[in-house]
């Protein structure tokens, strides 16, 4: 019986009346020994320790993807959901662990509430402005939706209102916090395929104008404008994070077909060219009314790189190829990081109330060049300068 003990109960009165062998004897194994945290990770804050947020419209978007992302997130707690329905919002609170509840006319109430720091915009672009601005005065912290707002002066509301209140108002453009669109801009940055000299771009889908989520897009009043607001936006904004020059002019044309009863307040498509000083150009197009795409093409001196898609939700793809034709540099479907990674990132900007990097200035500079966009199209293609 040696390396083996008896367990002593076995030998009472009643225990059975044979010894029961339990365990190998203790002095033949080493004791467990607990040891240190094994290396650097990007480990999650204790929940206390999150910055608080509310949510503002349960639309598509905001349940599909950024409640997903804030479950997701290192730094961020989801506190509060605001809401015009409520029984959506309770049922969401439960699945989230969400307990405070606001709707439209209470909304200014969250002044008093602690227990939000932040507030994320999901709403029909022309309540972008009323809703961040009443965040921003309550002392809040806005990461808002893309497109920023209806108008340029709207735009230039919601900053102001961010200096006076002292606090951080970001854009949601997720996909700076997008690791194979954040790989291909710092590879063209690096000069690994030579001087960028032209980007081109194509953002679409279609408008179903039976589909809730849709019918607000197609009405000026909610959506402020129509398929280059809501998703031309993505190519124009990748164009100037890669060349990184203020444009000096555009020019643009619509390409919404004619008679179509869908395109009577926005435009269903439009196509654009924005030239640099430097010389270079940069073109695109948006659309209602062709099939699902989100494509990129970034064409430099020694090579292109290729996104398509470019702004899903997941699964973007991008191909460097050198002008020599050495094999390409592919990084193939990126996993769904984006949201909260964005999240993250706006937790820590609000933490140390240091601006966002995608900010409001970014929103408005957007929004001015749309709206520049829009004025050539108007005008049948006249060069706008800048
Ligand atoms: P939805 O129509 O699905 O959701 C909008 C929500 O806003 C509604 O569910 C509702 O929430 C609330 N709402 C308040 N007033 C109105 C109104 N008058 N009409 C309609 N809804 C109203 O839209 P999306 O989720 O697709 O878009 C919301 C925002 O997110 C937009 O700014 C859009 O541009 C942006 N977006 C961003 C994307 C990205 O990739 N970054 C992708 C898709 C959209 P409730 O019932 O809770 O009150």
């Amino acid at each position: 019986m040696t390396g083996f003990t008896i367990d002593r109960r076995s030998l009472l009165v009643g225990a059975g009346a044979l010894p029961l062998v339990v365990s190998p004897a203790r002095a033949a194994t080493p004791e467990a020994q607990g040891q240190p945290l094994p290396g650097t990770f990007n480990l999650p804050d204790p929940p206390a320790k999150r910055l608080k947020w509310a949510v503002v419209g349960l639309g598509t978007f905001a349940v599909g993807q950024m409640l997903p992302g804030f479950v997701a997130s290192h730094r961020a707690r989801l506190t509060a959901f605001v809401s015009g329905s409520p029984d959506k919002a309770h049922d969401l609170g439960a699945r989230y662990g969400v307990s405070r509840f606001y709707d439209y006319s209470n909304f200014d109430r969250i002044a008093d509430d602690s227990d939000i720091d932040c507030v994320y915009i999901a709403l029909p672009v022309a309540l972008h402005a009323e809703y961040a601005i009443r965040a921003l005065k309550a002392g809040k912290h806005v990461l808002c939706e893309k497109p920023m707002a209806s108008t340029v002066a709207e735009c230039e509301a919601m900053i102001a209102a961010a200096k006076a209140a002292n606090r951080q108002l970001g854009i949601a453009y997720r996909v700076h916090f997008e690791p194979n669109n954040v790989d291909a801009i710092k590879r063209l940055r690096a000069g690994e395929i030579g001087d960028l000299r032209y980007f081109s771009g194509e953002a679409g889908f279609v408008v179903n104008p039976s589909y809730p989520p849709h019918k607000w897009r197609l009405q000026k009043a909610l959506a402020g404008g129509g398929s280059m607001y809501d998703i031309g936006i993505y190519a124009l904004n990748a164009a100037l994070w890669a060349m990184d020059e203020v444009p000096v002019s555009v020019t643009a044309v619509y390409s919404t077909p004619a008679n179509d009863p869908r395109f009577k307040e926005v435009e269903g498509g439009v196509e654009w060219r924005l030239r640099f000083p430097s010389g270079i150009s940069a073109q695109g197009s948006s659309s209602y009314c062709y099939t699902y795409a989100t494509r990129q093409r970034f064409f430099a001196s020694q090579g292109s790189i290729s996104m398509d898609p470019a702004s899903d939700y997941s699964q973007i793809n991008m191909t460097m190829q050198h002008a020599d034709l050495t094999p390409a540099i592919i990084r193939a479907g990126s996993p769904t990081v984006q949201f909260s990674a964005q999240i993250d990132a706006f937790c820590a900007a609000a933490a140390a109330n240091q601006p966002h990097l995608t900010s409001g200035e970014m929103g408005l500079r957007d929004i001015r060049l749309i709206q520049a966009i829009y004025r050539s199209a108007d005008a049948e293609g006249q060069i706008i300068k800048l």
